[in-house]
């Protein structure tokens, strides 16, 4: 009898490959920055058994309604905007996710961008390399306080609660919003639960972390940017898409709001002339929040995990 066949859609590493290899018969993409073509990837898929996919690749009606052998698609990432998990289920295809490997290195990149962006550290960095410091001045490059000011986050699960439990070794207020109450975390970490109209007028800092579904897609609009701070800094390490980008070019642009750190757009790659990298007041970094070596390959393995327990029928370690 031939072996499954799973087909991984990003070059990944070898000691993971040849984990799989043992068991299954692997091909690759072997590109590391670029994507699957398109065709490459539904006809891969028609002769799937298991799919290791990355949150660039669209799992849609098209592809699952087409690849009759798929029994598992394996995203690496905790968001899985990217796969219609309705149609997977019509289709008895079972999806899973990377949950938990990723929560604490993605919550210090949030909180790393959340302090690079109230410090001005890039803009500081460029000054020295354009040789453009003459003395030290009074207002030189300065930022807004961290520490003791009111963090506001938005979507608070894992993720959301590691970013918290950071805010909390910087003496800042926290206060969330989240679709249901967490009373035990509430206690746990000190923080406290607003409404979300609340927690825009009240935060220093606007941090959002939830998924990107159809209610939280364009939640950081106009309306919103206009009920935060003139003085407040927005940092986004979810998804671009639940920001209206054009919104927030204005939001900053007329002053509503003092700057953005973003880690996620709504079209990615970004270029290098999109209009919020024309701002000062903008961070931006390109989908970097779980990007640590040692957590990406814990996110290959927890991936290639799952398709090993799928396809030796049994439940997967993390499903969507
Ligand atoms: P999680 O544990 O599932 O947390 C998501 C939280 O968002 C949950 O508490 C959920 O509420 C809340 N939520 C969902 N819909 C909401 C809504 N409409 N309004 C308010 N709150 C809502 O996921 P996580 O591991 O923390 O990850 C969160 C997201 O971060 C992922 O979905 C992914 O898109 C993004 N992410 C980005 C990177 C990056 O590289 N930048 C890395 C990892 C993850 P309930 O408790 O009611 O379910």
């Amino acid at each position: 009898m031939s072996k499954p066949f799973v087909y991984i859609t990003r070059k990944i590493s070898n000691d993971v490959v040849k984990d799989l290899e043992e068991y299954f018969t692997v091909e690759m993409w072997q590109e590391e920055e670029e994507v699957v073509p398109r065709d490459v990837l539904l006809n891969k898929a028609k002769q799937a058994d298991a799919i290791l996919s990355m949150l660039t690749d669209s799992i849609d009606e098209e592809l699952l309604s087409q690849s009759n052998n798929l029994k598992v698609v394996a995203n690496m990432a905790v968001g899985y905007d990217n796969i219609d998990v309705e149609s997977a289920k019509r289709h008895q295809v079972t999806v899973t996710n990377t949950p938990d490997v990723l929560t604490d290195t993605t919550a210090d990149l949030t909180f790393t961008l959340l302090m690079a962006t109230a410090r001005r550290l890039p803009e500081a960095v460029d000054y020295i390399k354009d040789d453009l410091w003459k003395s030290w001045s009074p207002y030189m490059l300065a930022g807004s306080d961290i520490h003791h000011k009111t963090l506001g986050i938005v979507g608070l699960g894992s993720i959301g609660q590691a970013v918290a439990k950071r805010a909390t070794g910087f003496d800042m207020n926290v206060i969330y919003y989240n679709r249901s109450r967490k009373e035990e975390v509430e206690s746990q970490l000190g923080i406290q639960y607003t409404s979300f109209d609340e927690l825009l007028e009240q935060s220093d800092f606007v941090v959002c972390m939830t998924p990107l579904t159809t209610e939280t897609e364009g939640l950081f609009n106009e309306e919103t940017f206009n009920k935060m701070k003139n003085t407040a800094i927005f940092i986004n390490s979810s998804r671009g898409g639940v920001v209206n980008e054009d919104d927030l070019y204005h939001a900053l642009k007329q002053g509503d709001i003092k700057a953005a750190g973003l880690d996620v757009f709504q079209n990615e790659p970004i270029r290098a002339d999109h209009p919020l990298l024309s701002l000062n007041e903008v961070v931006a970094l390109p989908h970097i929040g779980s990007s640590s070596v040692e957590t990406r390959t814990e996110m290959m393995k927890l991936a290639a995990r799952n398709i090993k327990k799928v396809l030796n029928g049994e439940e997967p370690v993390t499903p969507v």
